[in-house]
């Protein structure tokens, strides 16, 4: 066996002795369902752009040129139509099986319900809700995906996704509960995440189980001691657990 087969191996007896897992993931677990990430070689930050991509994903962005952060909005991270694939099946199958607790997400796409999960903690929001600035109504993606210029409500206010730009804090109950599923998990799953943005990436330093697992395509800016590490894509290897 090579070490990726043996690391596979590995991944399916943790997963099979476990009965509260954890998986904490980010933007490379939708890559293999076409949306891209940030920070890979196709990714968002490697595109050029007439601002950097950080920076028209920040509140003052926002504010300031919000016309322009719709369009980059609507091109870049409304992707309504994108498909779960075999990452978000095999969790939601572990949910089912009740072997996982809990799926801590940084992605804002909504694929894990769509896959089937239903105990999702979404840490950075959802294009799937949307709220007016002024009245808080509350509007579908689709009306964001069709609108021209800035969405309006009725009242004449700004349509404002849900997900927490940067400059935004988190919200406060989902990034609690968030550390308490960590702490109560038995095993921790990172996968898909570059562990880059903060306070998200610092929630693994909460798991006190037994077993963890990172499976990204190279190793994440932050490592974690002894845990099993794959090198791949995950849909790939949560397909062959
Ligand atoms: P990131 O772009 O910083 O890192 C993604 C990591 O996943 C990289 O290390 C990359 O090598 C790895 N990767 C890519 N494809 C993979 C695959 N198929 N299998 C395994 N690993 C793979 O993303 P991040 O850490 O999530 O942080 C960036 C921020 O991006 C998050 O806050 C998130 O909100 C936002 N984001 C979300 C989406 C989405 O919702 N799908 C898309 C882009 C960015
Ligand atoms: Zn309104």
């Amino acid at each position: 066996m090579d070490t990726r087969q043996e690391g596979i191996a590995r991944l399916r007896e943790i997963v099979q002795a476990s009965k509260k897992m954890v998986f904490f993931g980010g933007a490379g677990v939708s890559t293999e369902s076409g949306i891209p990430d940030f920070r890979s070689q196709d990714g968002l930050y490697r595109q050029k752009y007439k601002y950097p991509p950080e920076y028209i994903l920040s509140r003052t962005f926002f504010d300031r040129h919000t016309e322009e952060f719709f369009e980059f909005y609507r091109e870049k991270m409304l992707c309504l139509n994108a498909q779960p694939n075999a990452a978000h099946y095999k969790l939601a199958q572990w949910e089912r099986e009740g072997k996982l607790a809990a799926v801590i997400t940084q992605n804002i796409d909504g694929l894990h319900q769509k896959a089937g999960s239903h105990a999702v903690l979404e840490l950075h929001g959802s294009i799937w809700r949307n709220v007016c600035m002024d009245c808080g109504a509350l509007y579908p993606a689709e009306q964001i995906a069709e609108s021209a210029g800035i969405p309006r409500c009725r009242c004449g206010g700004v349509i404002k996704p849900d997900v927490v730009l940067y400059e935004e804090p988190l919200d406060q109950a989902v990034l609690a509960r968030s550390v308490e599923l960590i702490e109560e998990a038995d095993t921790l799953i990172v996968g898909g995440t570059s562990l880059n943005v903060q306070p998200a990436a610092s929630l693994i330093d909460f798991f006190r189980g037994k077993n963890a697992a990172v499976i990204n395509r190279g190793a994440p800016a932050r490592s974690m001691q002894g845990v099993l590490f794959i090198d791949g894509k995950i849909g790939e290897v949560f397909s062959a657990v």
